[in-house]
């Protein structure tokens, strides 16, 4: 008997599709990164054999984060999970534990030296904390880079020429990008190399570049600034004439325009400290964050 040539093809397509394309796609490694900057190291380094998702999403503030029972869901059935530790992701042993997962921890910043954060609440004088923003300084983001690394590459040893090859090349922009920071610092005069910002999330970049961080909120966002904070940083902008504050993506505005309003400072900008901006945007990836950050500062500061 004679077929149609549609029902041939029909035929051919359904002997095709059915046993064997489970086969044929490869599975992904699947990987949950816990915030959204950490999820592009990942997948600067995973490529195409890693599906990575995030917990904190773009714009998202790490360190105040309530995980969903969707996330629990996600890092269920993750093989591995990604997070910063010195103490971002207070959230994250409590979401593991109820989630049941048998994901593999790495803690990306092994192997960082930690600079401490000093936080002042009223009445008890000063608590110490570890500062997280260990990725604000690019040198520790390629020691973030060689764990992402050899973590997948144990998970995944298949993959083991993919991994190497993608973070020999990511680590090389690193390290054009980091000459790029420390040029336009260079450019800007030293008595101006003052910035405001609303939590104290560049201390890590102070530290490796060379810039006066100033904030009202210390390391994490989850006090509130005093208002004796505010009234000294006013005086300070004053007395030293810092130029601008700069806004954050992850805080509240409102707090800096009245110190930019009240010191006589002016805003230099967004920038984003623990998280990109939406896909598209002027932060959608750890590069382009450090990039539009040192332009901010750069425009402000210079001249
Ligand atoms: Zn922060």
């Amino acid at each position: 008997m004679l077929l149609s040539r549609r029902s041939a093809l029909a035929i051919t397509l359904g002997i095709l599709a059915l046993p064997t394309w489970p086969a044929l796609a490869a599975e992904k490694v699947k990987a949950v990164a816990s915030f959204s900057i950490l999820a592009d190291l990942v997948r600067q380094v995973g490529g195409e054999r890693v599906e990575v998702s995030t917990l904190v999403g773009r714009n998202g503030d790490a360190h105040v984060f309530q995980p969903s029972p969707a996330d629990a869901n996600r890092v269920a059935g993750a093989r591995l999970l990604f997070m910063n530790g010195l103490g971002l992701e207070g959230w994250i042993e409590r979401l593991a534990r109820a989630s049941e997962t048998k994901a593999t921890t790495v803690v990306v910043s092994a192997g960082v030296r930690p600079i401490e954060g000093q936080d002042e609440h009223a009445g008890h004088g000063h608590e110490h904390h570890l500062d997280p923003h260990a990725w604000q300084d690019v040198a520790n983001t390629k020691i973030y880079v060689t764990n992402i690394r050899d973590a997948l590459v144990a998970a995944d040893p298949g993959g083991k020429e993919t991994y190497e090859a993608n973070a020999a090349r990511y680590l090389a922009e690193l390290d054009a990008l980091d000459a790029e920071v420390r040029a336009a610092i260079a450019r800007i005069p030293a008595s101006r190399r003052k910035i405001i910002t609303t939590h104290d999330a560049f201390g890590y970049f102070a530290a490796a570049y060379g810039i006066e961080f100033i904030a009202p909120q210390g390391v994490s966002t989850d006090a509130e600034a005093s208002a004796k904070d505010v009234a000294r940083i006013i005086r300070q902008i004053k007395a030293q004439k810092i130029p601008a504050v700069f806004l954050e993506n992850v805080s509240d505005p409102r707090l800096l325009e009245r110190i930019a309003k009240e010191g006589g400072a002016r805003i230099g900008g967004k920038i984003y400290s623990d998280a990109l901006s939406q896909e598209g945007g002027p932060a959608s990836t750890y590069i382009d964050m450090i990039r539009n950050n040192i332009n901010a500062f750069s425009a402000a500061l210079t001249g």
